[in-house]
């Protein structure tokens, strides 16, 4: 069964601005921190524009240590009731959004939305599994140059290729490409990704860990460690309740009206850098993965702006999921009863100052 509306909530996309301490290698080149928090408001101001959010977090904003809270936590409970629900991590290379969405998770470390996610589920599932059958499956792929490629892969896992200079994994030649599906009722499926089953948060933590491992990444004059790709990690979530019957006694076990079955997941997704491809001094190819890059960025841009639209939303206009495959793969899970929150991360440094605007208008569109 799918819900029929999501609680009464009209917007469906939320937009926090997580604004991170400037960093050693920044203090190291004396930089200046050039972005303000107005007191007492999700404002921020950054030389003469100034911006304002759903949420602001960091700097002298709401510590960020709320936004699980304040964000994501209603999210995680939207699962149990059957709804779809994204987070994305949007902003420059450097900016934050592996640290934010804790896609980088190494083991011991409970840093990041993704590991609290994990824990709050498994917290809920302990406490409701005598009533409610559990399965979760998680998926983790990445999308590079608009392809799809699995991170979570059997094949492949533990034989990363450092020499092809993405310490990454290449698709293997006669493996078929994932592909992007759309069932008959609208749901997206991803053909061809490895799915695995987990009931624990070991297990959970160990896809993570290793396909972070598995995650393209390339060197550009911005960092090092810069990564071009988009990076998701989806949580399945199937539920089957025995309702309590009506009358009692008139309970069938083989009834299946007496019976709830719910299925929604989760995408935690770390966008790809959204710098400018000039500012990488990158070379043709480097260039033409930051023009694919765009690509997505520009589509979720564009999709998420119309959905924030309230009175073209009621005009029915057409939302461009078809534009890239990032908002392809989102689609059943961003607009309709699907929840959004975009975490938009920016560096305080003057330095970045240029960037930093750029994310501020992305995200500002996205409300
Ligand atoms: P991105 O994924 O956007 O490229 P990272 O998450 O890798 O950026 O962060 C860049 C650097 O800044 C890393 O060294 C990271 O540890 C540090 N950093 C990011 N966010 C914070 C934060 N909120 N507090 C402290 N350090 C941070
Ligand atoms: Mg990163």
């Amino acid at each position: 069964s799918s819900p029929a509306s999501n609680g009464g909530e009209n917007c469906c996309v939320k937009v926090a601005l997580h604004i991170r301490p400037l960093i050693a290698d920044e203090r190291a080149q004396g930089c200046k921190d050039c972005v303000t928090v107005v007191s007492g408001k999700p404002q921020v101001q950054i030389g003469t524009h100034a911006f304002t959010f759903d949420h602001v977090y960091g700097s002298s904003g709401t510590p960020s240590s709320a936004m699980f809270e304040e964000c994501i936590g209603p999210l995680v409970d939207g699962l149990f009731q059957g709804y779809n629900a994204t987070v994305l991590a949007y902003g420059q290379t450097g900016s934050g959004k592996t640290y934010t969405m804790g896609t980088g998770f190494k083991d011991g470390c409970q840093m990041g939305i993704i590991p609290q996610v994990m824990n709050v589920l498994f917290s809920k599932i302990e406490t409701l599994k005598h009533q409610i059958e559990f399965q979760l499956h998680v998926s983790f792929i990445e999308i590079l140059k608009e392809e799809v490629r699995d991170l979570l892969d059997p094949t492949t896992l533990n034989k990363s290729d450092t020499a092809n200079g993405h310490g990454g994994k290449v698709n293997l030649p006669g493996k078929p490409p994932i592909q992007i599906r759309e069932t008959s009722n609208g749901v997206i499926t991803l053909a061809g990704s490895t799915e695995v089953s987990v009931s624990s948060f070991k297990e959970m933590a160990t896809c993570l860990e290793q396909g972070s491992l598995s995650r393209a990444t390339g060197s550009t004059n911005m960092n090092n460690q810069s990564s071009r790709s988009h990076a998701i990690f989806t949580i399945t979530l199937e539920q089957m309740r025995k309702l309590n019957p009506v009358f009692p006694g008139d309970s069938n076990p083989n009834d299946s009206m007496n019976e709830e079955y719910l299925c929604a997941k989760l995408h935690l997704v770390d966008l790809a850098g959204s710098e400018r491809a000039k500012r990488t001094g990158s070379d043709g190819m480097r260039f033409k993965e930051g023009v694919h890059i765009n690509k997505g960025l520009l589509a979720l841009g564009n999709v998420i702006s119309a959905l924030g639209d309230d009175k073209r939303r009621k005009e029915g206009v057409h939302v461009p999921y078809r534009d890239s495959k990032l908002t392809r793969l989102l689609q059943d899970s961003l607009g309709g009863n699907s929840r959004t929150v975009m975490i938009a991360c920016i560096s305080p440094a003057d330095i970045n100052a240029e960037e930093t605007l750029n994310t501020l208008k992305y995200a500002n569109r996205a409300r």
